[in-house]
């Protein structure tokens, strides 16, 4: 009997069509599939390469001296522009704000082959660290409201350069998505004060049918309701509302918790595409004790259709637990 499960904190629905799910191993990609250690490490064409750096676009690198580790840059063809005063026109229907905003690209790793399922746990807490000295960067210009993490991995996810990088945007107003998750989050601490998504780290833990990995501040587990196959949340076990409060230490426990999540997914998906996204409270909203960070990993598996457009109501072919278990290595 298929059933609908609620995101708690959310409130979204899911159909788990357990009649129609496929067993978690039916998701793997082909083993044949070029996975992307087996490209080469350099490629004369690629922007991201060592050796082809546009320097006027850079904004930051780490190392600072000598060859660098990570490097963001101002993307080529910004979605938004940096350059000068937000103004607002509401005229009847016709409602704007200037397009005045970050785009910025996050260089992950000099080799062109190198993915994070795959890099040494230090490679990836030096990415994280990036993310939140960019993001407390962005966060003091008055202008910006909302800063999005995110990246793509793979054709599927919508990566249009193959070589590792994420993106980081800073918007001018706080996105519709954000204010529905923060409106939520608002309403159980009214009813209950305490944090849903606490309620929910606290009850995945309890119960342990979900978890993937679990380390002393971090923790891993496939959503009760995910909305798509191997749907994954990764949450900070201390209460923060932003991912701009985390303490530069705390990413010591949160990359081998990354990596090792990501690792499973290229070893017993053979490299699948994926999403991934950091949601975080907006930058002027002050620390609270109803909204809680945390990452969220979609693995592009599955394709949606005109029920989720229509409705929001997603159907999932698959059986959250058995893709947890799945991904310990159980089954
Ligand atoms: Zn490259
Ligand atoms: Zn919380």
């Amino acid at each position: 009997m298929a059933e609908l499960r609620q995101n708690l904190a959310t409130r979204e629905w899911v159909i788990i069509a357990s009649e129609r799910a496929r067993r978690p191993n039916a998701y793997a990609e082909a083993p044949d599939r070029v996975h992307t250690h087996e490209r080469p490490e350099y490629d004369a064409a690629c922007p991201f390469c060592p050796g082809n750096e546009e320097l006027d676009l850079e904004v930051s690198r780490a190392p600072a001296e000598g060859p660098w580790a990570t490097r963001v840059v101002r993307n080529k063809y910004p979605a938004l522009g940096l350059d000068g005063t937000i103004t607002r026109a509401f005229n009847g229907v016709e409602r704007r704000i200037t397009g005045i905003g970050y785009h910025e690209v996050l260089i992950e790793h000099p080799l062109h082959n190198a993915t994070l399922a795959l890099m040494t746990d230090e490679e990836v807490r030096a990415i994280l660290e990036m993310y939140l000295s960019r993001g407390r960067e962005i966060s003091t210009d008055s202008r910006i409201e909302q800063i999005v993490f995110f990246k793509n991995h793979g054709e599927r996810a919508g990566a249009s350069l193959p070589h590792t990088h994420s993106q980081i945007i800073g918007l001018p107003i706080v996105p519709g998505d954000i204010r529905h998750r923060i409106g939520e989050a608002r309403r159980f601490f009214d009813d209950t004060g305490s944090c849903v998504f606490c309620a929910m780290l606290n009850d995945e833990l309890t119960r342990d049918e979900r978890l993937i990995a679990v380390n002393d501040y971090y923790a891993a587990f496939v959503l009760y309701a995910s909305s798509s196959p191997f749907h994954i949340w990764i949450m900070p076990r201390q209460h923060h509302a932003s991912f701009m409060h985390t303490e530069p230490p705390s990413l010591i426990q949160l990359a081998p918790l990354l990596r090792d999540v990501l690792f499973r997914l290229y070893i017993h998906l053979n490299d699948p595409d994926y999403n991934l996204i950091i949601r975080s409270t907006p930058t002027k909203e002050p620390e609270n004790g109803y909204f809680h960070w945390y990452i969220a990993i979609v693995p592009r598996l599955s394709r949606s259709a005109g029920l989720e457009l229509g409705s929001g109501v997603w159907i999932n072919p698959s059986i959250p637990e058995q893709c947890a278990a799945y991904l310990r290595g159980e089954t």
